[in-house]
This record gives C-alpha cells, structure tokens and sequence, in this order.
C-alpha cells in the first residue's frame, strides 16, 4: 500500500514539474528570472521526490539553472557531440549526436 502512494506522489510531482518547466518556456523571453524559478522549483520537486526530470524537458542549465535562450547560449557542432555554453555563467554541457 505504501508502495503505491509513494508511487502516485511521484506522478503527482512529475506531473507539476512538466507544468512548472512549461511555463518558464513560455515566459523565458518575457521575465527569465521568474522563468528560471520556475525551473528552480522544478529541480527542488524532483528531488524530494526522486523523481528525474524527462530528458526533452531538461532546456535549461543545469548549473545556474536559467532555460537556455537562444540569445543566452552559444551552440557549436565539434565532431560527434554538440556543445551548449551557457552565456549566463559559461557552463558547458555536452551532447553527443546520434550515430546514423
Ligand atoms: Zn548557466
């Protein structure tokens, strides 16, 4: 039974962090201080909650934790991965690209 309630709050805050994550996209260009909060109170859900925030809702940095703005980042492609700076605080994240 324990099991199953801790499941459900796990949905629940799933649920809220895709809103909060929605809502700074939506707001990014309007007010990025209240969007990065947004982001901020998503991050601080997922870990009470242990949840892990989808991979297509992670848009933002992970280190100062504003959405990434095209404005706001710096992308370049370098062989295999493609490589965000963040212009905010010059955190660098790296993707590698999918193979074929
Ligand atoms: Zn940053």
């Amino acid at each position: 039974m324990l099991k199953r309630e801790k499941k459900l709050e796990r949905e629940i805050a799933l649920s809220r962090i895709e809103k909060l994550i929605e809502m700074a996209e939506k707001m990014k260009f309007e007010d990025y201080e209240l969007s990065k909060r947004c982001v901020t109170i998503a991050r601080k859900i997922a870990m009470k909650y242990r949840v892990r925030i989808p991979k297509e809702l992670r848009n933002f940095c992970k280190k100062c934790l504003y959405p990434y703005r095209h404005d706001r980042m710096r992308v370049r492609v370098r062989k295999n991965r493609v490589v965000i700076t963040c212009l905010n605080c010059g955190y660098v994240k790296r993707v590698p690209l999918k193979k074929g």
